[in-house]
């Protein structure tokens, strides 16, 4: 039941909406509080997608900042407001692009053919370096578009990377970089968990260790996982290994089940500290003073080129 105070919020941010002419763009792993006040929620795929649809003046993006920056390379026009400028991400910052640069030209001075499949959790820099960006829904698709003759460097997240090898049966030069929410899950609790509910089943994101991927009955990203939970009609127990916020989504679309989170080593909730550093608070006041606003750079020319041939563009090679 929310507070006094929570329903003032959430009244004031939908009167400036209104004002402002503003859509809010949620990620799953936002909190729940959030994703129950936009107007679209998603994972980055769905998100970079529904971003070009919108039609109204302001997109007020609650997520982290490279999602926010992907929203304004593909909507050049718009204003994109992002509730705090500090929401990060510790799997972009593993890649900066001075470094995949030099590693590009390592590789080139060795004479190898191959092509940057960047995941989009990379920020402009990085993207305008890369010949594809993908997400966790579509990577399996542009891997088999890049030649067979050609390499393919597979940068930031390692264990996005293995997963793709396991699925595409494709080698790639793995850049050593991880999301420290997915990096954290305990194999140890996860086999409790199983033991304590023999009949449950496992779901778990790309971004996590092999040991937990191998643990696990369906292994995809967050709107693989609504997808698949959604194909069981008698009421299961589901232990899910993600950022614990997507409970909130997968509770809201498919309320039938149980889900349980998959505890981590360091942490019970396995909460991304980037994404929890947008609040109500910072919504309203971003709508209201128009600001932390993502402004365009140049280095989005090229990125926004990239993101366009991958994420909206089929038949792009
Ligand atoms: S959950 Fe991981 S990959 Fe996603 S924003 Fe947080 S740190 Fe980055």
């Amino acid at each position: 039941m929310p507070t006094t105070t929570a329903v003032d919020i959430y009244d004031e941010i939908e009167a400036l909406k209104v004002r402002e002419d503003a859509a809010i763009l949620a990620h799953y792993y936002q909190d729940g509080e959030i994703q129950e006040l936009a107007d679209i929620t998603g994972d980055s795929l769905k998100l970079a997608r529904e971003a070009t649809k919108i039609t109204n003046r302001t997109i007020v993006f609650c997520g982290v900042h490279f999602m926010a920056e992907t929203a304004k390379m593909l909507n050049p026009e718009k204003r994109v407001l992002l509730p705090d400028m500090g929401a990060g991400c510790s799997l972009s910052d593993s890649c900066p692009a001075p470094a995949l640069e030099r590693r590009q030209n390592q590789l080139r001075a060795e004479g190898r053919r191959f092509q940057t499949v960047t995941y989009i959790n990379s920020t402009a820099a990085v993207k305008a370096l890369s010949d594809w960006v993908v997400t966790s829904g579509n990577a399996e698709e542009i891997i088999r578009r890049v030649p067979d003759d050609v390499e393919i460097l597979f940068v930031p997240d390692r264990h996005l990377g293995q997963y793709l090898i396991e699925v595409t049966g494709r080698p790639m030069i793995l850049w050593d970089g991880s999301c420290m929410v997915h990096e954290v899950f305990s194999v140890g609790d996860l086999l409790r968990l199983k033991r304590r509910m023999p009949e449950s089943l496992t779901i778990a994101h790309p971004e996590c260790p092999t040991n937990i991927r191998e643990q696990s009955e369906f292994v995809g990203g967050t709107e693989a996982m609504i997808k698949y939970v959604a194909r069981y009609e008698a009421p299961t127990d589901f232990l899910v290994a993600t950022e614990a916020n997507m409970l909130w989504q997968l509770e809201a679309k498919v309320p039938r089940h149980r889900y349980h989170p998959v505890p981590g080593v360091t942490c019970a909730c396995n909460k991304c500290p980037h994404m929890a550093r947008n609040t109500l608070e910072k919504l309203r006041d971003c709508l209201a003073h128009g600001t932390p606003e993502i402004l365009w750079q140049p280095q989005f020319e090229r990125a926004a080129e990239v993101l366009r041939r991958s994420l909206l563009d089929p038949s792009a090679k």
